[in-house]
């Protein structure tokens, strides 16, 4: 068993993730998608750019030969090269590590560079230290993690543990990594990754959009999560309480459905920050939760005040309101509103696209203008972003703030409403999710935010083809009709509600 920085990267996001990475059936896994392909490509020239600027020996990539490769590298390290990349260390055994070594043991690391500096090693007086550039921000816990990692291999190799590690981060250059405090725990997660891999231990699985969403093993884990009914698939089973749940053996979504929830209250309080309240509240929704998709139906919730059946309006005109952002440019470039005329019985979808980033103010301008021409018209949305992009905007661009605050008073959140009126049999609380649910679909399938982001990247890279602007307009249009299908069917569903509420208290 070689365990490998990658394996232990892998095992700190998701422990069942590393576990198939060594024995899935690679044939389960699914293909990259083009967002996927395009952070590894940029994420590819980003290193490409930094190596340039510097000057570095650069090893081959060599896959699978890494006996050949570690040689090499070692190679250059006892010439005392002064930066080393691609380079591969690799140490047999693993006495380095808190584990029961077994046969054909070894760890392997491969750091994006080893940068000589001034010291005492096996090789002479110098030593090497590990460099990781990363294609991130922020100095994230796992890049520190896989940094203490490369350190201890390579302390094998030269005799001494480097003093340091740096990350090179995206815009914020080189970070030091604080070897001293990383080095026990890095050891310890090391030591059970090891000991999962080398025994073969399976993790379980565990659905969660963070870090399930952008799996390559999504597909299989998803099968058999909703083959076993698995409860990681209930909103609300966050990791911390399922591991409460299993101690339960509150396992399967039919014995969360019949829990006595003033039980698991008592049980959930740890989780709610000590409050009875917050505690009882959770429990409650998780039953609740439970039995929506045990008996595949919406049940209601005792809504707070606000969101009364009589709150949510139907008007004769309405809007249904969905942004498209660039976030690192900072820029909403499509306000996409449609318009539902009951009395007309007509619905025309009005988008208003910044097809230049500079064009950000005229796009803002005409969903003014559109939004004025229907003054007591209730505009839906779906989260927060809209209206906080309302703000962000109005005030960017000089917008008399009576203009943008009045906008907001019409504004209704229907995930707001969503969650606070009804528990769905639903693995999620997203729009996809519900209008799915209820029965929409989009015209593209494979489109999302993040896909549109890089569509519309793509068109600025190339305006000659428009086919890019036409997919986010596409999407962008059954966003909003599909905003338009919820609130449909909830204003249906929260009135039979009332009036069922009426007839039994009558
Ligand atoms: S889909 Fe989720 S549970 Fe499965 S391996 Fe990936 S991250 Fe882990």
């Amino acid at each position: 068993m070689i365990l490998t920085n990658e394996l232990l990267f892998d095992y700190q996001r998701c422990k069942r993730r590393s576990f198939l990475n060594a024995y899935g059936d690679l044939r389960e896994v699914d293909p990259k998608t083009e967002l996927a392909l395009k952070i590894q490509q940029d994420s590819q020239t980003h290193r490409e750019n930094i190596l340039a600027e510097m000057n570095v020996e650069k090893l081959p990539y060599s896959r699978g030969n890494w006996a050949a490769s570690a040689r090499a590298t070692l190679d250059l390290m006892r010439q005392g090269v002064e930066c080393i990349a691609n380079g591969v260390l690799l140490v047999e055994g693993t006495s380095s590590l808190p584990v029961e070594s077994s046969q054909d043991a070894a760890l392997l690391s491969r750091p994006d560079l080893l940068v000589k500096q001034a010291g005492k090693s096996i090789f002479g007086n110098w030593v090497y230290i590990p460099v990781d550039i990363r294609f991130s921000k922020r100095p994230k816990r796992d890049y520190q993690i896989m940094a203490a990692f490369h350190s201890l291999v390579l302390a094998e190799i030269q005799g001494v543990r480097p003093e340091v590690a740096w990350l090179i981060l995206r815009e914020k250059g080189k970070y030091t990594v604080d070897l001293a405090a990383l080095m026990p725990l890095m050891s310890s997660i090391a030591a059970e990754c090891f000991h999962t891999l080398d025994k073969q231990i399976e993790p379980e699985l565990f659905i969660s959009r963070h870090p399930c969403e952008m799996c390559r093993w999504f597909s299989s884990c998803h099968a058999i999560a909703k083959s076993t009914r698995h409860i990681s698939l209930l909103p609300g089973v966050t990791s911390k309480r399922y591991e409460m749940l299993l101690k339960l053996n509150l396992t399967t979504v039919e014995a969360l459905a019949n829990v006595n929830p003033a039980e698991l209250a008592i049980h959930l309080l740890d989780n709610c920050r000590g409050e009875p309240d917050v505690a009882a509240e959770v429990a409650a929704t998780l039953k609740l939760q439970a039995q929506a998709v045990a008996y595949n139906m919406a049940i209601p919730l005792p809504a707070p005040l606000d969101f009364a059946a009589a709150n949510l309006p139907t008007y004769p005109v309405e809007l249904y309101f969905d942004i498209e952002a660039q976030p690192e440019m900072d820029l909403a470039f499509l306000h996409g509103v449609l318009v539902v005329d009951r009395t007309a019985r007509r619905q025309i979808f009005y988008p208003f696209l910044a097809e230049r980033p500079e064009d950000e103010g005229i796009a803002w301008a005409q969903f003014l203008q559109l939004v004025e021409r229907y003054p007591q018209a209730p505009i839906f949305h779906f989260c927060e972003y809209e209206a906080q992009t309302v703000k962000k905007l109005g005030r960017r661009y000089g917008t008399p703030s009576s203009q943008w605050r009045s906008l907001l008073y019409r504004f209704v959140d229907l995930h707001k409403w969503a969650t606070k009126t009804v528990v769905m049999p639903v693995e999620s609380y997203s729009l996809k999710t519900l209008a799915r649910w209820l029965g929409f679909e989009w015209r593209n399938k494979k489109a999302n935010g993040a896909q549109c982001i890089l569509w519309y990247n793509q068109w600025l890279e190339n305006p000659e083809d428009r086919q890019h602007l036409d997919s986010i307009l596409l999407y962008n249009e059954d966003d909003c009709r599909a905003t338009y299908i919820l609130k449909e069917w909830l204003s249906g569903f929260l009135n039979q509600v009332y009036r069922n509420h009426e007839r039994l208290s009558s």
